[in-house]
């Protein structure tokens, strides 16, 4: 297949004929991508780009064991539900876990496997309440949009009132920032939000979110945060959830599954995205005792047969291939490099590292901590042009998330370091040269007072939200730090 539409024409028919809803990465100025190999995708120019925002693959676009594994099924057997095939994989993938995960019940998309496992724990505990992390996304189904703070706050009746929302343990901009004890405080205001929520809301059915908060920015929580949520959610009768769509099978690195870096065991898993390597294919895994409590009745609840086998090649391949080691030790070296520039630059405000992801937290000064989305946002458009696809992620897309296919090398590292090192410089150049003609010809502005030192309000702060929150799910010091609530009681 040739598409041999031009540019032009391409946008065209795409503002013709696709809802503006679906918008694409760099939306300005979308890539046409024509094919991928690896750790690249190939646009219709033929320049190859360095995918380092994939969450769909793992093992690498167009591995030709899945390519194989997938054609040999289109073959022979072609797309069919409802008969046995699904029976070796899932043998496969249940060994990779604890004992109390026995059975799978297969999907086509995280939302659609999110959605079930929010169905199954209400199923399960007679209850309807639910838990979610600040800021969190865990699908599109209506049943999430309206658990989700990233969208139940875009429709007209905000967060319903079954819906707790607990503060997210962000130790780098949050509460509780230097504070060895971050993690406790963070569990002990969790449970304050739970308590209230169920006096407003009834008994928690579930708690769902993702063991390390991806959408939020790659916020990895403090040591044993999450380990004690999950006992308290238990000992109060509701279920865990853990949203692996983003983070399973190896992309935390020697760890297989997300919720391992945690110490802790939720009672129902989902997954999606890179398990089938970007093929539809999505399962929630947990007790045989839970999955029960689906009425027989619920049978749109399946996958097909390629997908299947597609899911099971990418297992076999990274069993074989030992991509997870490999990919660290070029992720490590990634992080190595990175981690010069942090103090070189004071507009990179901190490094963070978990597995085979890292994050870049841009802000106007490493003093300040307030995020710089119009910068992070030039940066990204700027590795672009040097053949880099990175991630903008965060409440204030301020935060550039590296998570290649695994099997990024270190020659592919270098030429990444290479084109970052010079446009941060060109960055700092340019502000520079912003600095002096702003001295001498009129007051500084924020971005300027920032790179000058000069703080322009307290640290800490989180006034600069996307959107403001729906008045329901505010915390008392949530989007306002202890300086600026004091100057206001004042
Ligand atoms: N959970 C998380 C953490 C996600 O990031 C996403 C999608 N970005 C989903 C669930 C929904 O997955 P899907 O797009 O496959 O429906």
């Amino acid at each position: 297949y040739v598409d041999s539409l031009q540019m032009e024409e391409t946008y065209q028919l795409r503002r013709s004929y696709i809802a503006e809803s679906c918008q694409l990465h760099y939306n300005q100025s979308p890539l046409k991508i024509m094919s991928s190999e690896g750790v690249y995708l190939i646009d219709s120019m033929g320049t190859k780009y360095l995918d380092c925002a994939t969450r769909l693959s793992s093992v690498g676009h167009c591995h030709p064991c899945v390519v194989a594994a997938g054609r040999s099924m289109m073959q022979t057997m072609g797309a069919i539900q409802d008969f046995s095939q699904h029976e070796s994989y899932v043998k496969a993938l249940l060994k990779t876990l604890p004992p109390n995960f026995e059975v799978c019940l297969f999907t086509n998309s995280g939302s659609e496997a999110n959605d079930l496992a929010v169905q199954l724990a209400r199923n399960y505990t007679n209850r309807k309440a639910v838990v979610v992390m600040e800021n969190s996304f865990h699908g599109s189904s209506e049943l999430l949009t309206e658990m989700c703070p990233k969208s139940f706050r875009r429709l007209p009746a905000g967060k319903p009132n079954w819906v707790t929302v607990v503060p997210l343990p962000d130790t780098y901009r949050g509460k509780y920032i230097h504070d060895i004890y971050a993690a406790q405080k963070y569990f002990e205001d969790a449970k304050d939000a739970i308590q209230k929520g169920i006096a407003q809301g009834g008994e928690i059915a579930c708690f769902l979110s993702e063991p390390i908060f991806m959408v939020q920015g790659m916020i990895i929580p403090p040591a044993g945060y999450l380990a004690n949520i999950y006992s308290y959610i238990k000992s109060i009768g509701g279920l865990v959830i853990a949203d692996e769509i983003q983070l399973g099978m190896g992309r935390c690195g020697t760890q297989f599954w997300g919720f391992q870096t945690q110490g802790a065991v939720p009672d129902i898993l989902t997954l999606g995205k890179a398990m089938g390597n970007g093929y539809p294919l999505s399962v929630v895994i947990t007790s045989r005792q839970i999955a029960g409590t689906l009425p027989n009745w619920a049978k749109q609840y399946r996958c097909e047969s390629v997908a299947v086998a597609i899911g099971h090649a990418v297992l076999k391949v990274l069993d074989e291939e030992e991509l997870v080691r490999s990919g660290l030790q070029s992720m490590e070296y990634l992080y190595q490099k990175l981690v010069q520039y942090e103090s070189k630059f004071q507009f990179i405000g901190a490094i963070r590292k978990i597995g085979l992801i890292i994050g870049i937290e841009i802000v106007l000064s490493k003093e300040s901590r307030k995020p710089d989305s119009s910068l992070a946002e030039k940066i990204s458009y700027r590795l672009k042009d040097s053949s880099v696809i990175v991630a903008n992620e965060g409440n204030m897309k301020n935060i550039l998330v590296f998570m290649p296919p695994f099997c990024i090398t270190m020659r592919d590292v270098d030429m990444l370091v290479d084109g970052l090192g010079r446009i941060l410089t060109e960055i700092e150049v340019e502000n520079s040269t912003a600095i002096f003609d702003e001295i001498f010809t009129s007051q500084p502005s924020t971005s300027t007072s920032a790179l000058l030192g000069i703080s322009m309000a307290p640290s800490n702060d989180m006034t600069l939200e996307e959107e403001p929150p729906s008045p329901d799910v505010t915390f008392d010091y949530a989007y306002s730090d202890e300086e600026a609530r004091k100057e206001a009681e004042a």
